[in-house]
């Protein structure tokens, strides 16, 4: 008698950036059969409130743009920010994969991607952020993955139907325990492939990794809980990066928005409670930002810009949301901006006559009014560490074998941003997911059809 209630090819656990992906370049082998397990589509996945934008260097997009860029290029830059050598085969790998899967996802799956020029970030040395045309985020991004496998044949999209565990024999994974309408399923797989994301909204998990992090402001999802690192570590598994997490420094408190992290590239100024600066606005990643905001004694700071940077940084979904719930405002004068944020007006009207807007086309001079300002805080949007995988996404062994069958992606794995958070670069965490998801899925469409079950 079988062991299993039923069976599967690949057996994908989470239905977000990277599982989506995992298993469309899987189903690619027509005789593949692939399940993806997904725990709630209604309460979503961080890749659904993301930004949506995607790193990636050597694309036919930046090079219609004239830009000079390279997948070695790109892993240059993240690995002088991470300071992650050990990674570096991991980071070049997912590099590589970038210009693929944007350019898939653009002329395969149809989303309109464009390169972000106006999207400068810390360390990276050329633009190479890509994002939708209207700048939807990540919510349109999931959407064309969910349509290109609502029409896959061979993929099966279980809703509701939370992984729970894992199934071994002898150290090899066999499959997945799943509790589907109430009932717990053991599902039989030739290959699992774990893709929950990280463990940011597991208070345990965070006071254990990344005790700095808790009681920060939380902007993922709460479905976040560490389920598949916890049963890859009970099966032997190596972690790394633990204490690494995407931290953000420009969320408005009391709104729960945040503000585009293009600003302090376009000449932002930003404050402390007392009028002064107390940062280099533009040496600043923004997970490197919330952990200097967030030693700052009251955990706050303002942020101030003008109209010319305005309407460059509307151009995002984080500003039209931001705007919507009226997190920041336009201020005629000095006396209103010290006033309306509680700023003592002297000190900042010092600041502001020493202050000189300078972005990446030039230096434009002091800031002058009216001025736009909103009080920014520091949170933590998702873990970046998790198990340990080789470039394949396969996952290792804490003595550094291959567990059989058994892969991670995602913030499930152990991401690319290095031990902490300020090693995190834009568009790493969705490097990880879809770099992963593709490199897991195409390495399985070509490797299962001629494996024997084991
Ligand atoms: C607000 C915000 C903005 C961000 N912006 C960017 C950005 O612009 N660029 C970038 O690169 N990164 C960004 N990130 C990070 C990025 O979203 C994540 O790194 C990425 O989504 C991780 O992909 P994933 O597939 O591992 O996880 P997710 O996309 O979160 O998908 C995981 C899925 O697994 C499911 N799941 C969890 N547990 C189980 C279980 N036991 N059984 C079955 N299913 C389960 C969840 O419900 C979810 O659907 C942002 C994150 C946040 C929160």
């Amino acid at each position: 008698m079988s062991p299993f209630d039923y069976e599967v090819d690949v057996a994908v656990v989470g239905g977000g950036a990277c599982g989506l992906v995992t298993a469309l370049r899987a189903a690619r082998s027509p005789g593949l059969t692939v399940a993806v397990f997904e725990k709630s589509t209604r309460e979503g996945c961080n890749a659904q409130i993301s930004s949506g934008s995607l790193a990636a260097g050597g694309t036919r997009f930046q090079r219609a743009a004239g830009i000079d860029d390279s997948p070695a290029r790109h892993a240059r830059d993240i690995l002088a920010v991470s300071g992650d050598t050990e990674a570096a085969p991991l980071v070049h790998a997912v590099c590589e994969a970038a210009p693929r899967y944007v350019e898939w996802l653009a002329d395969e799956l149809g989303h309109p991607l464009e390169l972000g020029l106006d999207m400068a970030r810390s360390g990276q040395s050329v633009p190479r952020l890509h994002t939708d045309v209207g700048r939807g985020g990540g919510a349109l991004l999931v959407r064309t993955l969910r349509r290109a496998v609502e029409t896959a044949a061979n993929i099966a999209f279980l809703d509701a139907t939370p992984g729970t565990g894992l199934l071994s024999e002898d150290g090899r994974v066999t499959g997945v325990l799943v509790r589907e309408n109430g009932r717990t399923r053991r599902v039989g797989a030739r290959a699992v492939v774990l893709a929950a994301d990280g463990f940011a909204a597991n208070t345990e998990m965070l006071a254990e990794h990344c005790p700095d992090a808790c009681g920060a402001f939380y902007g993922g999802v709460g479905t976040s809980t560490g389920d598949a690192i916890s049963w890859g570590v009970a099966l032997g598994a190596g972690t790394r990066n633990m204490s690494a997490y995407l931290g953000h420094g420009m969320i408005v408190p009391g709104h729960g928005t945040r503000l585009n992290p293009v600003l302090p590239f376009l000449g932002a100024l930003l404050v402390g409670s007392d009028g002064r600066r107390f940062a280099d606005e533009r040496a600043q990643g923004y997970s490197r930002l919330g952990r200097i905001i967030a030693a700052r004694p009251d955990g706050r700071a303002v942020l101030i810009w003008d109209d010319r940077m305005h309407d460059t940084a509307m151009n995002s979904e984080l500003m039209r949301q931001s705007q919507e719930a009226g997190a920041f405002r336009r201020h005629p004068d000095l006396a209103a901006l010290a006033t309306a944020l509680a700023l003592p007006a002297e000190a900042l009207a010092e600041t502001l006559r020493m202050f000189r807007a300078v972005s990446s086309d030039g230096d434009h001079g002091p800031l002058s009014f009216p001025l736009y300002a909103a009080r920014v805080t520091h949170g933590i949007l998702a873990t970046q560490g998790g198990l340990t995988v080789d470039t394949t996404g396969h996952v290792l062994h804490a003595s550094g074998r291959r567990i059989p069958n058994l892969y991670a992606g995602g913030g499930s794995a152990a991401g690319i941003s290095g031990p902490s958070t300020e090693g995190y670069m834009s568009g790493n965490g969705l490097l990880a997911a879809l770099g992963l998801g593709w490199i897991i899925g195409n390495h399985l469409a070509v490797t299962l059809p001629h494996s024997a079950r084991t």
